[in-house]
């Protein structure tokens, strides 16, 4: 990543956080349902249920196609012309509202042949296509997120995916000064406390088939590595509580993609970014994981 590449991606996120942020508030979403993570029960925590499975109301078609309008410009703005014309190759002027429904529907479910349809039906490239999708729905992930908080320390959440929209996290963040594991989702943009030394993936947890890769010039990345499910995790060392230099994890998620090149070339594997863990789905795989993590958190008591 040059210095001009991050210098785009930061320039994007700054300008980008503020209409996430206007979209945010312009949308009449039915959150009024929601529970704080904190309300949840021991019931609906063993079920392991993404929050974005649960109905929402009604959402304002208006609000989300010009969101989408100005996400692209921001893109060909500060990310490249890979970016122009994208909305109106999701969104047609014809049928707005079916395509609109269509389109946020299968990204909010996290389809995994839908983005890749698209693709070639309206020649896009994949890795261009996702990262518009995933800003694309970040507003209505983002406020079930907002709305399902207790407090901004993280939560405590026994599962690897994301308690809100069930997607593999994109990154971790190590706190130096607590020694905690964050977990991050690009989905929604929040993050969760996860027990450290133990691989979020496949509760792996025999520290003799982790491993690490690391940037020369910059100590503060690593890439944790699990030898059991060749999956791996971008990570960033520093000190939460230092409000001097908050930390965007999208930024660092973006910028850091010579560390994804680096896994690959070792041969560990992430999953898709528009994937949920388990499709969503409550199947055999999904139902196994789960009992793990229920296992691992009795094991485990105040982690
Ligand atoms: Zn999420
Ligand atoms: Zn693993």
């Amino acid at each position: 990543m040059s210095t001009q590449d991050r210098k785009g991606i930061e320039g994007f996120w700054l300008e980008y956080s503020g209409i996430l942020q206007e979209c945010i508030e312009a949308l009449p979403i039915g959150l009024e349902s929601l529970q704080t993570h904190s309300q949840l029960t021991l019931q609906e925590i063993e079920s392991g249920s993404p929050f974005i499975k649960r109905q929402l109301g009604a959402i304002n078609g208006i609000v989300m196609v010009d969101h989408c309008r100005r996400l692209e410009s921001l893109l060909v703005n500060h990310l490249g012309q890979a970016f122009l014309g994208i909305s109106a190759k999701i969104i047609r002027d014809d049928s707005i509202h079916s395509s609109m429904i269509h389109f946020f529907d299968n990204v909010l479910n996290a389809k995994p042949t839908y983005l890749a349809t698209i693709c070639r039906t309206a020649d896009l490239d994949l890795e261009t296509l996702t990262l518009f999708a995933v800003y694309a729905v970040r507003p209505i992930r983002q406020a079930v997120m907002m709305a399902g908080r207790s407090d901004d320390n993280g939560q405590e959440w026994p599962y690897g995916y994301c308690p809100v929209c069930g997607l593999w996290p994109r990154m971790a963040i190590v706190d130096e000064t607590t020694s905690e594991l964050h977990l991050w989702c690009i989905g929604c943009g929040g993050a969760w406390r996860f027990p450290r030394l133990v691989c979020p993936f496949c509760f792996e947890r025999s520290p003799e088939r982790f491993g690490y890769l690391y940037l020369n010039d910059d100590s503060s990345y690593r890439i944790y590595t699990c030898d059991r499910c060749r999956r791996y995790l971008k990570t960033k060392l520093t000190h939460l509580k230092d409000k001097t230099t908050p930390v965007s994890f999208d930024v660092e998620y973006m910028s850091s993609s010579s560390l994804d090149e680096m896994a690959r070339i070792e041969r560990y594997i992430q999953d898709f970014v528009g994937f949920a863990a388990f499709d969503l789905q409550d199947n055999a795989a999904a139902r196994a994981y789960r009992k793990q993590a229920c296992l691992m958190a009795h094991m485990n008591p105040g982690e």
